[in-house]
């Protein structure tokens, strides 16, 4: 099998690892970019039809679908080798194993994202493997005429319940605590979709059916009642873990989320190996990954060439 050397191996190629990719091949740094799923990463497998309105320098806002494909050219332009593989091993000393491929580098950069987490509601699993219970929203028309179940109440949430109105015949939103989370919130109850309820202090609790989902069983976590939902599909948005498990084995520090802990220039505890994005960031923003991708390059570049004026 062919070794390929690199100066920077780039693990994931979402917006965090696109953007690396991009910084490192400016400063003329040898890079190579690992995707193992599909570029862009959650932008294009979440929600490509999403329109991202928090992103500096498109105000009107821009599908996530496009800005996905400007960090893909972003790095392709910059001379990066962009490889269609996932990365099955990393050593301490910068060697990456991938199907098919090995290679080596002198610093890697760890862009892994995080998987949506569980809910650990009785039923979820079963469901999950049937179809009935997804994690993600990459097409709201196969929700077309159905009753859905959004368990949640963060941006993530919030955000599915908007692409599913007036595709979805009636939506519940369900949440645990008195509020919800997100920032965006909905407008006021009498301006609302009529086919959105909110069930706040409310614990999805069991889903129902025995071929399909055909409910949710529900607690009122004020009263204790207990009362089920009719449902066609479930749609869990109960956060997100980082994707560690590729590097458990080099013992990296990570925080009590599960979380890679780095400093100020993306620096793990292991030498060379700097993360960046969702995979370590507390605050998983396109635009917290993007900057977090050129401190980081500018460590890979005071790594490997050591400039004078950096002495
Ligand atoms: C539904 C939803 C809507 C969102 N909307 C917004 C928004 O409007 N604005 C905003 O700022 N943020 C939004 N976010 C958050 C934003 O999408 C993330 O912060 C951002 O995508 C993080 O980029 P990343 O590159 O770190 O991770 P990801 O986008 O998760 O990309 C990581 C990539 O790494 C790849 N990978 C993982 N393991 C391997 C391996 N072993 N080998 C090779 N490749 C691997 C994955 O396949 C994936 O493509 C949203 C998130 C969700 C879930």
């Amino acid at each position: 099998m062919e070794e390929k050397k690199y100066d920077v191996v780039i693990v994931g190629g979402g917006p965090a690892g696109l953007s690396a990719a991009a910084f490192c091949g400016r400063k003329f740094l040898r890079t190579a970019v690992f995707e193992g799923d599909c570029w862009g990463g959650i932008l294009t497998r979440c929600c490509p039809d999403k329109r991202i309105d928090n992103y500096p320098g498109a105000p009107r806002g821009i599908s996530a679908g496009d800005l996905a494909g400007l960090f893909f050219d972003g790095a392709l332009e910059a001379g990066a080798d962009l490889i269609e593989c996932a990365v099955e091993e990393i050593s301490p000393e910068g060697r990456i194993r991938a199907t098919n491929v090995e290679a080596t580098a002198k610093v890697v950069i760890l862009a892994c994202g995080s998987a949506a987490a569980e809910a650990n509601i009785r039923g979820e699993r079963e469901f999950a493997g049937r179809g009935g219970v997804y994690y993600m929203v990459p097409d709201p028309a196969r929700f077309r005429g159905k009753r859905v179940v959004v368990v949640g109440g963060g941006d993530t949430a919030v955000s599915h319940v908007q692409r599913l109105d007036g595709i979805a015949d009636r939506v519940t939103l369900v949440h645990r605590q008195a509020g919800l989370r997100s920032q965006h919130g909905f407008p006021e109850p009498a301006a609302r979709s009529r086919s959105l309820d909110i069930l706040l202090c409310t614990a999805a609790e069991e889903i129902l059916g025995s071929e399909r989902v055909e409910g949710v069983r529900m607690k009122d976590l004020g009263d204790g009642r207990i009362f089920d939902v009719p449902a066609d599909a479930v749609i869990v948005a109960a956060g997100r873990v980082p994707n560690t498990t590729l590097f458990r084995d080099l013992g990296l520090r990570v925080d009590s989320k599960g979380q890679v802990v780095t400093d100020a220039w993306q620096k793990t505890s292991t030498a060379r190996i700097l993360a960046v994005g969702d995979v370590s960031s507390p605050l998983k923003m396109i635009i917290t990954a993007v900057a977090q991708a050129a401190a980081a390059a500018q460590e890979a570049y005071l790594e490997i060439r050591a400039p004078y004026w950096a002495a």
